[in-house]
């Protein structure tokens, strides 16, 4: 007769299916004992699920510190063996697949400059193959969906069955309050194409630095991310990369307690209701507002249908300053940002300059 032996599931499949997930880390191994005294004070913690690491790092300018390479993988060894977590390294390339698989690295990710570019993905996933390691796929450094659904793709086709993704943002030009742009709508496109695959929050890389983690890291709480990671570094000023985005063991143990985690839903049948009834008239506020835009396109065709027969341009500078202008003021009015309204109003202007591009070339 056959023998089956009861056994609790490995560390990191435990580790890999808790929620809140929350991964924590330096930025870089720098030192055997950087790395060790990190794991050790995160251990500490009891909040951290999963260690995380750099190993080989991708850095946008040469001459700065790009990673310690393969000899940091025993430290990370040693580090899991001494706290029992689970650890996570990015890779870039087959060999850097293979040497996390051969010092037992549990959990792999790609990095945003890795999705970015597919062959650098393909690479990864072919040596990926035949490998049984769940790997989380952080999105391109630009906004681009399709992107960062198709790295998901080579990955999946490579066999690889636990698939995550990390959001860490978006870089964009003169950026100035985060280091990459957030953009949760596009995090949340994502979440709604691939609705089963588990979604975590990279606040880190979001903020580039530390005073405003925490409000970033409770917006992602707030919209149902699976989990965090987040770098933490025994001593963040002297960082060897990202200096000013990381924080000690201490500090993030602090910043996870005072996050409100939310329920994702509750049972109580008057809240469902309450909220069925507010949702019922977003619904038809947007309707009307459809209706409205659309209306709106039809009027604008008739002025290019009125431009055309009377041959004068489309665009004209001092009529549309002149309309946001009087949508800028309307908004602080109406408690609507000057942001959202610039953004607004641009749009449904772009809209209208080609529907009015197509009435007098057609
Ligand atoms: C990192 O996690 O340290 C890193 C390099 O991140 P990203 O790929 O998001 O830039
Ligand atoms: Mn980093």
């Amino acid at each position: 007769m056959e023998q089956t032996v009861a056994t609790s599931p490995a560390p990191v499949q435990s580790a890999w299916s808790k929620r809140p997930l929350i991964i924590s880390g330096p930025c870089s191994a720098e030192t055997e004992e950087q790395v060790m005294e990190t794991a050790l004070r995160l251990a500490k913690t009891g909040m951290v699920n999963m260690l995380r690491a750099g190993i080989w790092k991708p850095r946008t300018k040469p001459g700065m510190f790009e990673g310690i390479g393969t000899k940091g993988l025993p430290w990370l060894q040693q580090a899991k063996k001494a706290t029992g977590l689970p650890t996570t390294v990015e890779v870039a390339t087959g060999k850097q697949v293979e040497d996390a698989l051969t010092f037992e690295v549990d959990v792999l990710w790609v990095g945003a400059r890795t999705t970015v570019n597919p062959f650098s993905v393909q690479e990864v996933a072919d040596a990926l193959r035949g490998a049984n390691v769940p790997v989380l796929i952080k999105n391109p450094i630009n906004p681009d969906l399709e992107l960062w659904q198709g790295a998901v793709e080579r990955i999946s086709r490579a066999g690889v069955k636990e698939i995550g993704l990390i959001h860490r943002g978006f870089s964009s030009y003169g950026n100035t309050e985060f280091r990459n742009a957030p953009m949760w709508h596009l995090a949340l496109e994502m979440k709604r194409r691939l609705p089963e695959m588990m979604m975590i929050n990279d606040p880190s890389h979001i903020c580039g630095r530390r005073d405003i983690l925490q409000s970033t890291a409770q917006k992602a709480v707030d919209l149902d991310f699976d989990g965090l990671m987040i770098e933490s570094h025994i001593d963040p000023d002297n960082a060897w990369s990202d200096a000013k985005q990381q924080v000690t063991p201490e500090r993030l143990a602090e910043m996870l307690e005072a996050i409100n985690w939310r329920n994702e839903d509750v049972a109580s049948p008057s809240f469902h209701a309450a909220l069925d009834k507010l949702r019922e008239q977003i619904n038809h506020i947007d309707d009307e507002l459809m209706q409205l835009i659309s209306q709106r396109m039809h009027v604008a065709e008739k002025i290019g249908q009125y431009k055309k027969d009377n041959n004068v341009t489309i665009f004209q500078q001092n009529r549309w300053s002149e309309i946001l202008e009087k949508a800028v003021k309307k908004s602080s009015k109406l408690g609507l940002s000057e942001e959202f309204i610039s953004r607004y109003m641009d749009a449904i202007h772009m809209e209208s300059i080609n529907r009015q591009n197509k009435v007098m070339n057609d």
